[in-house]
């Protein structure tokens, strides 16, 4: 171990989470902090008695105050050990999902490194950078991903909300080479443009992948209905799968101008499609005004619970869109519902939707429950990592 390094040590009993290998170290877990690490520095963490539990990265003003690189006292979080775990995540995507051109490359903490998201779209590498350790080491992120992808140009989305909790400001913009002002990717044999410097998040929900396959297969010859549809991938998933008629709601418009510019990419016919700047809330209601009804609907919102302090409003958002939505369903229709609030649990999410199913009188069975796509692995370590969680319910 280097004796140098500045040290986290742990109060009595809270040693527990390390010594699993979750990689998180809450501030009222640490008894005291020897030397001065600045934002990101790797610290040496140590149980009450001495021990080395792992090497982390501290983070000075979050309440994950530490996360950790490694649980082995030999390693030396440097370059070298960087490079071997990017290395190691994106060969696993390359024998999950062979030569794609649009995967997520690294998963975070998931993948062994905390608070980094990689994404690739085509020729181009979309960075997010979401703690104090993975942003200590930005220089090294841009040329090491180039390199070890073969892409051409490394984009850098570190604007997402979390970094305010890391005491980190927003950084957008080219980390490497210049991005082309659309990333053309193809997933599934439908083409996409993606938007990476004003797309949301990383400009494309790849983890949705394996769901709008699923979409597809069940809009054959039926009305099809996407709330918070974005740029399209569910709806143009429906009418590759041979929808009558599929009609897409989204409060972005810039969201749903991309979304029609990508049917034409496809060549499919565009009068099978109509896109709708709605308010999914309100637009449920006037579609069971209008007695409405759909073979499938795919609700697929954003984020309701930030952090647990949101999950009863949340709940509240949950139940509303998924109780209107089942009284649209066609008899023998299809809802595939989606929360990606990690605060809110897989099995919180069953209940709620039950919930919603009860005050609808709606006869639903549960056909599958859903997650993300293989390129967003959950350690075991670390259950956090399934945010995204689904139910696939049909009607009686
Ligand atoms: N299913 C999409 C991703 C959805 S992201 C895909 O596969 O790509 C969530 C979307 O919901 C965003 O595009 C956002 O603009 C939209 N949105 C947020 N609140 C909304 C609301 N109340 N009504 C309709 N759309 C909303």
């Amino acid at each position: 171990m280097q004796a140098a390094s500045p040290r986290l040590v742990l109060k009595p009993g809270r040693d527990k989470s390390l010594r699993h290998r979750h990689p998180w170290i809450f501030s009222g877990a640490i008894a005291r902090v020897e030397g001065e690490p600045a934002s990101g520095d790797t610290v040496a963490v140590l149980a009450p008695d001495g021990a080395f539990l792992a090497w982390a990265a501290y983070s000075p003003q979050s309440q994950i105050r530490a996360r950790a690189w490694s649980f082995e006292a030999e390693d030396a979080i440097d370059e070298a050990f960087l490079r071997q775990r990017l290395q190691q995540s994106i060969a696993r995507r390359k024998r999950l999902m062979g030569e794609g051109d649009a995967m997520r490359l690294v998963h975070g903490e998931s993948d062994g490194l905390p608070g980094l998201v990689a994404d690739l779209f085509g020729n181009t590498v979309v960075v997010q950078i979401m703690s104090a350790g993975a942003e200590r080491w930005r220089a090294f992120w841009g040329p090491a991903l180039l390199e070890l992808t073969g892409a051409s140009s490394v984009y850098e989305r570190s604007d997402a909300e979390v970094r305010a909790l890391e005491g980190l400001a927003h950084r957008v913009g080219p980390l490497v080479g210049t991005p082309p002002p659309m990333a053309r990717i193809v997933e599934d044999g439908i083409s996409y443009d993606v938007d990476v410097a004003k797309g949301q998040k990383t400009g494309f929900y790849l983890d949705q992948r394996d769901n709008r396959l699923l979409a597809r297969s069940l809009a054959r010859e039926v009305e099809v209905l996407n709330g918070f549809c974005y740029t399209g991938g569910f709806s143009l998933s429906a009418l590759r799968g041979g929808a009558r008629h599929v009609v897409s709601l989204d409060t972005s418009e810039e969201a749903l101008e991309l979304a029609r510019h990508n049917v034409g990419l496809n060549a499919f016919d565009a009068s099978r499609a109509e896109w709708l700047a709605a308010d999914v809330f309100s637009q449920l209601r006037k579609y069971r005004d209008q007695g409405k009804r759909f073979g499938l609907i795919v609700l697929d919102p954003p984020k309701f619970a930030p952090t647990e302090k949101h999950v009863p409003n949340a709940a509240r958002a949950y139940k509303d869109i998924n109780l209107w939505a089942l009284k649209l369903l066609a008899p023998g229709g299809h809802l595939l519902t989606f929360s990606c609030s990690g605060a809110i649990s897989p099995d919180l999410f069953q209940k709620i939707v039950a919930g919603a199913a009860a005050d609808a009188k709606a006869d639903v069975q549960i056909r599958r429950h859903l997650g993300a796509a293989l390129d967003h692995p959950v350690s075991i370590h670390f259950p956090e990592g399934e945010y995204l969680k689904g139910l696939w319910l049909q009607a009686a």
